[in-house]
Parts: C-alpha cells; sequence; structure tokens
C-alpha cells in the first residue's frame, strides 16, 4: 500500500519523497486505523489525509473550520489533477446538490465541510448515502476549551460519525502539542484506539533572530526596504501599533497592508487577499491574522513587539517558509513589550486561575528574550523535546554575527545621569539632558546644572535613545510601569558604574538580504503569477518557490527533466510545463548556459517485485496491441514517459517487433509540418522546433513525430 502512496505523490504532488513523519502517519491510515498526528505548521499535514484519500474506494470528507480559505484549499488541490469539492454556507442549494451529485458519480474524491455542516439534518442524511472511507478533522484542536480556537461545531463530529451507516477511518490533525488538547481530541472525536504521532517541531529553515534593538523602526526600516521584494508578515501586539508601522512604511512607498480587528470585515478580507495572491509583499498585523493561512512562500516573520507566550511565538513564525525555503524569523525586543503583556493579560482576563497561568507563559517569553544559549533548544525543549546538540547554528546566539564592542563608559554617563536626576523620568527627558537641550522643563529642573549635563552631545537624539532602549533591553537599567513608563536603577546598574561589570554590546548587525534571488528566479516568478492570475488561484498554488528555485539553478529543457523538479507533478507538468521550459530555454540559449543533467534518484517503486523494468514493462504492453495513450492511463503516467520508455528500449539495441499506432498522436499533415521545422532546427531540442510551430502543437505531438521517423527508422 506504501508503495502505492509513493506512486501518488510523485504523480500528483511531485514529491520525490514522504517526510519521515509523514509515512508512519500514511502508513497507519492505510492500515485501516484511526490516527491522530501532531505536526508543526508546515510539516505537511494535508498530505497525510489526502494520500490516503486518493487511495481509498470511497470518498474522504474533511472537516476544516476555515470557511473563508476553502475555496483556496480545494483549489489548490484541484491544481494537482485531484478531484475536490467543498460545502459550506456560501454555496447556494443548487451548488451543493452538484457537489452531492459528483460525489455519487465520484468526481469528487476529497469533500471539504465546514464543521457547522453537520449540525444539519439534512445535510447528514445526504451523507448517508455515499460511500465515506475517511473523515479527516483538520485544525482538530478546535475541539477542545483548552485550545486557542475552540468551535462549539467541532463537538457534533463524534455524533455525525456515529449517525454513518457503516464507520469510516477517522482521523485527526493538529499542531497543537499539549496534552489536555490531545487528550480532548481523542475524547471528544472519540477516536477509536489512535495510532498517535507526535512529530519533532523543529523548523530547520526557520532561522530565529531576537534582537535587542534600541532603534527597532529604524531596523524595521531597513530590513523591508532591504527585502523589498520578498513577502513577509509583521506582527505588533496593538491595532495602533499596527496602523502606526503601516503609515510609516506606506509612506516609504513600500508595498504594505495591514490586518487588525479594528477594520471591517470586508476591509479584511481583501487585505489578506491582497497579500496571499502577491498583490502586496508585507502585511502588518496583529495575531489576529495568520489561521489557516497557508502562503508558502513567506519569507521572513518579524514580531515588533514580544508575544505573550512561547506557544503563540512559535505559531507566529512557523508561517515562515512553508515551502522549506531559508526564511528568517526577528524578534525586536523591547522592555516597554513586558509592560504592554502585562497590561494585555490584566485588563483581558477574568479567572485568576487563568491569569496566573499567563503570568507563567509570559515570564518564559521573557526568559527566552533573555538567554544566551541556543533559541531553537530552548523552545523545542520548552515544548518537551530533548534535543541532543548544543548549538543550532541558526539563530542569532548561535550564529555571533556583529562586533562586540565595549560600551561601558557610555553606559555609566547614562546611568550616572538618570542617578542625579533624582526622580523618574522617561527615556526622552534623560537623553534631551545628556545631549544638553534647553528645554523648559530641563531648566525648570535645573538639570543644566548637572555634571552629567550635555556629556553625550555626540550622539544624535535618536541614536542615543536607541541606545538607552537597547541598555534597558538588556537589562543594565529598568523601566517602572506606569500609565507613563519611566527609566530606573536596578542592581545591575549599581554594578556597572562602579566598574564591576562590563557593558559589552553587539554592534547594530547591518541588515542584510535574506537570499538573493537569480535572475531566471525572477522572470519564473512572473510567469508565475501571470499565470496564477488567468487560474484565479493565488501564485504558489502553481508552483513554490522552492520549486522555482530549483527550475532556476537546475534549467530543466525537457518535460521529463521538468517532472524530476521537486514540486511538479503530471497535471501541472501538462498545463504549465511548456510555458516554464520555454522562458528557461531562452535565458539557457542567452546566456549560453552549459548544462548536463543528472536526474535526481527518485525512491524507487517496486513494480511486479522489481523483476521486470518499468520501461520494459510498456513495451510489453504495447506488443500487447495496446495504443501510447492506453498504456500511459493505465500506468497513470504521460504519454511522453511511455515515449521515452520505448526510446529507451531502443536504445538498448533491441527491437520492437511490433507496429505503434501513431494517428492517435498525430495525423499526416502535422506530420509534414514537424519534419519540415526538424529539417531547419535539428531534432534534439523540442522547444526550438515547438517555437517554429503554428499554435496548438503538444511536445507530446513534436516528441511521437521524432520517435516515429529518426528513433524507429
Ligand atoms: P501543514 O498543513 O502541516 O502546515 P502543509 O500540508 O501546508 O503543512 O505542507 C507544507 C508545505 O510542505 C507545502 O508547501 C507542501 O506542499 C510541502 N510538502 C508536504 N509534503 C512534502 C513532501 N513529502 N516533500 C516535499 N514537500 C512537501
Ligand atoms: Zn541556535
Amino acid at each position: 500500500m506504501i508503495n502505492e502512496a509513493l506512486k501518488a505523490l510523485q504523480k500528483y504532488y511531485g514529491y520525490k519523497d514522504f517526510r519521515k513523519s509523514q509515512k508512519s502517519v500514511i502508513e497507519n491510515i492505510l492500515s485501516g486505523k484511526d490516527t491522530l498526528a501532531i505536526m508543526p505548521t508546515g510539516g505537511g499535514k494535508s498530505i497525510c489525509y489526502q494520500i490516503p484519500a486518493l487511495l481509498f474506494d470511497g470518498i474522504t470528507i474533511v472537516v476544516s473550520p476555515l470557511i473563508s480559505l476553502m475555496k483556496d484549499q480545494v483549489d489548490s488541490i484541484k491544481e494537482l489533477g485531484i478531484g475536490a469539492g467543498y460545502i459550506n454556507s456560501s454555496l447556494t442549494p443548487k451548488e451543493s446538490f452538484d457537489i452531492i451529485s459528483r460525489l455519487q458519480g465520484q468526481s469528487i474524491k476529497i469533500l471539504y465541510v465546514a464543521p457547522e455542516r453537520l449540525e444539519s439534518t439534512e445535510f447528514c442524511q445526504m451523507m448517508k448515502n455515499l460511500d465515506i472511507s475517511q473523515i479527516a478533522v483538520d485544525e482538530a484542536h478546535c475541539v477542545s476549551q483548552w485550545g486557542h480556537d475552540f468551535r462549539t461545531s467541532y463537538r457534533y463530529i463524534s455524533k455525525f460519525i456515529k449517525a454513518l451507516p457503516k464507520r469510516p477511518i477517522v482521523t485527526a490533525f493538529t499542531a497543537t502539542a499539549t496534552e489536555e488538547v490531545r487528550e480532548d481530541i481523542v475524547k471528544l472525536i472519540q477516536l477509536n484506539n489512535p495510532g498517535v504521532f507526535i512529530s519533532g517541531f523543529d523548523r530547520e529553515n526557520l532561522k530565529i533572530n531576537c534582537l535587542k534593538e534600541g532603534d527597532r523602526f529604524g531596523y524595521l526600516l531597513n530590513y523591508v526596504k532591504e527585502n523589498r521584494e520578498q513577502s513577509g508578515i509583521i506582527y505588533a501586539s496593538t491595532r495602533k501599533e499596527v496602523d502606526n508601522i503601516y503609515e510609516k512604511l506606506k509612506k516609504e512607498g513600500l508595498s504594505v497592508s495591514r490586518y487588525h480587528a479594528g477594520l471591517s470585515d470586508e476591509e479584511r478580507k481583501n487585505n489578506q487577499e491582497d497579500f496571499v495572491y502577491d498583490r502586496i509583499n508585507v502585511i502588518i498585523a496583529t495575531n489576529a491574522f495568520g489561521m489557516g493561512i497557508d502562503k508558502s512562500n513567506v519569507r521572513y516573520v518579524i514580531h515588533f513587539n514580544m508575544p505573550r507566550n512561547i506557544e503563540a511565538y512559535y505559531q507566529e513564525i512557523g508561517r515562515a517558509g512553508r515551502d522549506g525555503e531559508i526564511s528568517e524569523c526577528i524578534l525586536l525586543f523591547s522592555a516597554q513589550d513586558i509592560i504592554t503583556q502585562k497590561y494585555l493579560i490584566e485588563t483581558s482576563i477574568q479567572s485568576s486561575e487563568r491569569k496566573i497561568n499567563e503570568y507563567k507563559k509570559l515570564q518564559f517569553m521573557i526568559d527566552f528574550v533573555h538567554y544566551n544559549g541556543c533559541l531553537r533548544k530552548y523552545i523545542l525543549n520548552y515544548f518537551g523535546e530533548s534535543i541532543e546538540y548544543e548549538e543550532c547554528g541558526n539563530c542569532s546566539n548561535c550564529i555571533n554575527e556583529g562586533q562586540l564592542v565595549d560600551k561601558t563608559i557610555d553606559a555609566q554617563k547614562v546611568i550616572s545621569c538618570i542617578y542625579r536626576m533624582k526622580k523618574d523620568f522617561g527615556v526622552n527627558m534623560i537623553a534631551d539632558v545628556l545631549r544638553a537641550s534647553k528645554q523648559q522643563k530641563i531648566l525648570q529642573h535645573k538639570f543644566n546644572e548637572l555634571s552629567t549635563y550635555g556629556i553625550m552631545k555626540d550622539y544624535s537624539k535618536d541614536d542615543l535613545v536607541g541606545f538607552i532602549n537597547t541598555l534597558i533591553a538588556h537589562a543594565y537599567i529598568a523601566l517602572k510601569e506606569g500609565e507613563f513608563p519611566t527609566v530606573i536603577l536596578n542592581s545591575m546598574s549599581t554594578r556597572v558604574l562602579k566598574g564591576e561589570e562590563k557593558v559589552i554590546l553587539k554592534e547594530i548587525i547591518k541588515v542584510k538580504k535574506i537570499s538573493s534571488n537569480n535572475e531566471l528566479f525572477e522572470e519564473l516568478r512572473i510567469l508565475r503569477r501571470e499565470i496564477a492570475a488567468e487560474e484565479g488561484v493565488p501564485p504558489y498554488y502553481i508552483f513554490a518557490d522552492t520549486t522555482l528555485k530549483e527550475m532556476s539553478t537546475r534549467y530543466p529543457l525537457t518535460e521529463e527533466q521538468l517532472l524530476d523538479i521537486s514540486g511538479v507533478g503530471e497535471s501541472k507538468l501538462e498545463k504549465f510545463g511548456s510555458k516554464f521550459i520555454e522562458i528557461i530555454e531562452k535565458y539557457v540559449i542567452d546566456k549560453n548556459i552549459e548544462i548536463s543533467w543528472i536526474f535526481k534518484k527518485k525512491t524507487k517503486l517496486q513494480i511486479d517485485g522489481e523483476k521486470v523494468k518499468t520501461h520494459e514493462i510498456s513495451v510489453n504492453m504495447l506488443r500487447e496491441g495496446k495504443s501510447i495513450k492506453e498504456i500511459a492511463k493505465e500506468r497513470e503516467c504521460t504519454v511522453q514517459t511511455i515515449i521515452n520508455h520505448i526510446a529507451k528500449f531502443l536504445d538498448e539495441g533491441k527491437s520492437l517487433d511490433t507496429t505503434i499506432k501513431f494517428d492517435e498522436l498525430f495525423d499526416e499533415e502535422q506530420e509534414k509540418l514537424v519534419l519540415s521545422v526538424v529539417e531547419q532546427v535539428g531534432a534534439e531540442r523540442l522547444a526550438p522546433i515547438k517555437e517554429k510551430l503554428p499554435e496548438g502543437f503538444t511536445y507530446d505531438t513534436i516528441r511521437a513525430v521524432i520517435l516515429k521517423n529518426y528513433v524507429l527508422a
């Protein structure tokens, strides 16, 4: 069975192999057992229920809470050549009825439904007449009150299943790892003695950075500018902050939008769509944004403020790099964030028990920010994973970027100024004294008579405010909570002042590009956007960035080579393959690039116990009198593959001793045309031939003509 599964993975998704965690989950489902799989965001949950859905006789119902994204989810599966549909409140009765009849005709294998449907007796009645093999519950933590997205209608799932004439296999998926939630899922969805799979939570392609930059906005602005062509999410903790950042970045001419609960439903929906469809590059949002966003090409997530706990933080940064490409996560910490988070806990939570719990979680977050060891290890340990390495080599503590500089003297100047000012003031006031401002308020307090007045005039105002904030972030001085937070000294300040503690800071790291895309990648990206617009789907549904990257460095020029690129399955090959090959071909010629193509190792399928080679099977079928198209259909592969099988067979010096029915692939006139073009440009490469032919000629036609007239002749 797992062989069949692998075949489907390669055919539909174009991936070479399952990820380790996927394999055991799928095996368990295929063996007919209920399954609970817990995988991190981006871990590849959907394939775990979609592949079994393809292999089971009956249909699979996927319960998904994200009505607004259901159409997108279904579109993305359809792009793979899989029959899928959805039913939710946005459909008219007629549309729902159509779906049902397509379900009965089995042209839909996977049906997405909103949980609310399960409450409708009419819907349940209709489902009873269908052959249902699997119920897959996505975002299964929604059934639990402990989870962060509790949905009452999830409680109907078990009732719905019970009412079915035959109990299907029930599978559940979530990224929420806590014990309580896990137990709730098993109990409330009534999983039957399920296999439980918890995969490692590490996301190796995410670079985790925690920065204590005094001038956060300056850093942010530089970063977004430097990476202006990349997709990114900027999280801030309040609506006001979101609006503020949005306005400022917009003024700089950057491609930004925003998302928070204060906007109208309509505006939120539009902004989200602009982001998902790559119409804008950056979205600035509160934590209301992101659930169910499966945009795979988010290259960075910046937290402008420290989030409320590690769970939220990890979920939010998990939205970066779902496609497996290198992506960056940057937390810009300021001590003010702690005050904000405490305020939010105080005002938003009633129960004192939950309050205590939230404070505990907040403390773990604060500890994270001040942690000196490997940040990745800290997070994974937090989730109960034991990690063998000491250093991951891919977080800001493991990679020591930026020179260390001794700032003790400047720190002493700041501290002694605060000490002399006697009363508590804010950061701005302290900076003004140190820079010898002649403001009324300063003169009133006679701060111009202090020995520290004007001793840091060599700093600009912004730089000095930044420096003081950096000292606070590193806890050399402290913030006192209040309506206007003020700066106070702590025991560390005293030690610095006495010279017992040195203040060594990392120089501000120059903002770098996340990755530099090559020219061809950019061209392919433009093509992808055009095709996506025609198809009315987000660009990453056409191909992921990873797939384009691989194309732009390996230069596939034939369909067979293109199929060797991870993420190119047969349906997409057929629909878009030639367009991509065209661009790559042109680029290769323009740049005079030498290519020696080497096929990647695919995990081998076992066919007939491996005694007969796969191309020989095709030839044998040909000898049985089957046509190329029939063989392709039966073997679930492309016409091209079968032609390649025949060519390979002949290449081995063997003779075919059967005739091939070429008339299903081209007629005489087409043959003549192709041959006349081949005379001009040669038969080595297909793209130049295709270019010279009128519209409507496929690569398969050209290939078949060449097979008949050159290979067989
Ligand atoms: P999740 O739902 O767990 O957050 P997805 O199902 O959206 O994750 O998968 C995340 C990304 O990984 C998608 O872009 C998906 O196409 C890709 N992916 C999943 N399985 C594989 C695989 N076996 N090989 C390569 N890429 C994969
Ligand atoms: Zn590390």
